[in-house]
């Protein structure tokens, strides 16, 4: 399966290198939205898809002024991935099916402009999404984003494992290549995303993580990244202890699977060398 790997959306956070790690407090550091747009014999699959066009033309409608704030986006309408799927040559209607590790706004916002497309997700997280139950959930959880009235399609865990995890391995209408690893914490239903990429896998973690090094130590994430995690976190132990778990797939079969987060920039230009703005 080719995949493509897209950044639908740029955000420039106050705090430099306590953000990103590199030289310079006083400057923005770059965070990305990194998506997968996976080609595959059941049509396109999008893993993710971040700020959506109508996040970016119109921003004081679904997305909050605390999260522009705190992020500040760049807000171009060029990084969305519908623009970017027809840069490729699809039409968007071609993405059939989209996998999200989670419903925050950075990652629902693209919904839609895909709105024929099924739209996969963890039940507990659909659950919470759609009961925004306390403030901190109605801030992360956009009804704006979802109100088109997506195709959801909602998955418990299931028992199967996957190098140790638990997986949910059939998604309705997807090969078994694709398959949701739950990996809650940062909110209660979030997973990682693992897609087949011939003899190995790319994990797709969402927001599990943040920092390219935390797969490998816990101790390699800047101050901020760090402080950051834990106030958007639902449940701390849960985080901590997938965490772990990452660390200890990576360290026993790194040669087999390939993790990435949702917004580290180093580790999208593994895959896309572009510079980032
Ligand atoms: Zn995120």
């Amino acid at each position: 399966m080719r995949v493509h790997h897209l950044n639908c959306g740029t955000l420039r956070p106050f705090g430099g290198g306590l953000v990103d790690g590199r030289a310079g407090l006083l400057r923005k550091a770059t965070m990305v939205c990194h998506c997968l747009l996976v080609e595959t014999d059941d049509g396109l699959v999008l893993v993710d898809s971040g700020l959506g066009v109508d996040d970016v033309t119109n921003p004081d409608a679904s997305l909050p002024r605390f999260f522009q704030r705190i992020t500040q986006p760049v807000f171009e309408v060029g990084e969305t991935a519908v623009r970017q799927v027809v840069r490729l040559g699809y039409r968007p209607e071609d993405v059939r099916h989209v996998v999200l590790t989670h419903l925050d706004l950075d990652h629902a916002g693209g919904l839609r402009d895909f709105p024929h497309a099924k739209v996969h997700v963890h039940a507990a997280e659909h659950r919470g999404a759609m009961a925004r139950a306390t403030a901190a959930d109605r801030r992360r959880f956009r009804p704006a984003q979802w109100s088109h009235g997506p195709d959801w399609q909602t998955y418990e865990t299931a028992g199967e494992r996957w190098f140790g995890f638990e997986a949910v391995h059939e998604l309705n209408g997807l090969a078994a290549d694709i398959l949701m690893v739950p990996l809650a914490g940062h909110t209660l239903g979030h997973t990682g995303v693992a897609v087949r990429t011939g003899p190995t896998w790319l994990l797709h973690c969402g927001d599990a993580y943040f920092f390219h090094g935390e797969p490998r130590s816990a101790d390699d994430c800047p101050r901020g990244l760090r402080l950051f995690q834990r106030l958007v976190e639902t449940d701390r132990a849960a985080r901590l202890s997938n965490q772990d778990r990452l660390r200890t797939l990576v360290a026993d079969h790194g040669d087999e699977v390939e993790t990435i987060s949702a917004h580290d920039p180093v580790e999208l230009h593994r895959y896309q060398p572009q510079p980032t703005p």
